[in-house]
């Protein structure tokens, strides 16, 4: 409530203090809510103006009807009251200017004592850094990084690999495909490569045997996100192509970067697979590396594995014959074997994550715990 000046009827000395006090309380009050220059201008009016101020009104209502032999000692108390108000007044308009003045200053200088912004150093993200460790491990076996286009034709992703029009191979793979495609014919149309076998084929059109490369890269799927699905993921695809290379050399191989990449006491082992690229193909799996490949941690089921020690982890096979028609090699001259793997499938192992979409969804404190 707005403070408003009281008729005084009780001109005695103590209801003369009352009155002032709640007129100086009033005072304060309001100057304490001082913002700005027209807040602190309202202020002064409002008690110093000439007209209806409330000095004025004090003025009338309490010094005009005081009894004679009161005014006196009314009239000396409202001029005690009329100095605090200036008082006030002009301490308000100091904190006003000052500020002001602080504000400008804020604005206009630069104090070379603050410290600076600090820019943060960013890190390799865990996909990434896994993915070159992973080149790594293959980089020291000879194999050089070739890498191709994401958006690539269907002869591409498919035919050349060994995936006629209408196979149904092709519906394990829900691809994302370029719109407004249709007039052309089917292996001219664009789609998001599913995987990176693409460069594979590109590779072996450039280059002849012997042919050691890894291709990491990123691929498309239609697949909806959840804790193990993302429509976007990383590959690493290796191919070795060379006169005798055997489904040893294949085994040898993988056996060597799976102990380079989780330790050298894992274990591999091969399955019999499908892939309309590799004949024949087989999937692998590594012997658990949170219990150890015991299938039991702390005596209850290791949930890594579901108990059975072996963790799937990537496809492998001999290239089938068939590919080679498609890039010029000779089937009887050459043989080698290609592998594919899911690289936040390693990432996950490696670094004890639960849900792949952490990784894409940029959240700093996620990022921030692998340093
Ligand atoms: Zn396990």
């Amino acid at each position: 409530m707005a403070y408003t000046v009281p008729k005084l009827k009780d001109f005695s000395q103590a209801a003369l203090d009352k009155a002032v006090d709640q007129a100086e309380s009033a005072l304060k009050d309001e100057s304490a809510e001082i913002r700005s220059e027209a807040d602190w201008k309202a202020f002064r009016d409002r008690w110093m103006a000439r007209k209806n101020g409330v000095l004025t009104q004090i003025n009338d209502l309490w010094l005009k009807s005081a009894p004679k032999e009161g005014k006196r000692a009314v009239g000396q108390r409202v001029n005690e009251l009329k100095q605090f108000v200036e008082q006030e007044v002009s301490k308000a308009r100091e904190f006003v200017d000052g500020a002001a003045t602080a504000l400008r200053a804020g604005s206009e200088q630069i104090d070379i004592t603050l410290p600076g912004i600090r820019r943060r150093l960013g890190a390799e993200h865990q996909v990434i850094k896994t993915m070159n460790e992973i080149v790594s491990v293959f980089r020291n076996l000879g194999y050089s990084v070739e890498e191709g286009p994401e958006i690539d034709t269907d002869y591409y992703n498919f035919e050349a690999l060994n995936f006629p029009p209408n196979h149904p191979a092709r519906d394990t793979q829900d691809t994302l495909f370029v719109a407004g495609q249709e007039s052309k014919p089917l292996r001219d149309r664009l789609l998001l490569r599913t995987h990176t076998s693409p460069v594979q084929i590109r590779t072996m059109e450039k280059m002849k045997p012997p042919v050691r490369v890894v291709c990491p890269g990123k691929v498309h799927r239609n697949d909806a996100p959840d804790a193990t699905h993302s429509p976007i993921f990383h590959q690493i695809e290796g191919l070795a192509v060379d006169t005798n290379i055997t489904l040893c050399d294949l085994k040898g191989t993988l056996d060597h970067a799976m102990k380079a990449l989780f330790g050298s006491e894992v274990k591999t082992r091969f399955f019999p697979s499908f892939f309309p690229f590799t004949e024949p193909s087989a999937d692998v799996s590594i012997s658990c590396i949170f219990c150890g490949g015991k299938g039991y941690r702390d005596g209850s089921r290791c949930p890594n594995c579901k108990a059975s020690g072996w963790i799937e982890l990537l496809g492998c096979g001999m290239v089938d014959p068939n590919v080679y028609g498609f890039v010029d090699y000779d089937p009887k001259k050459v043989s080698g074997f290609a592998f594919g793997m899911g690289v936040e499938r390693i990432a996950i192992l490696k670094y004890g994550v639960d849900d792949i979409q952490l990784f894409f969804q940029g959240d700093v404190r996620f990022l921030e715990q692998f340093g």
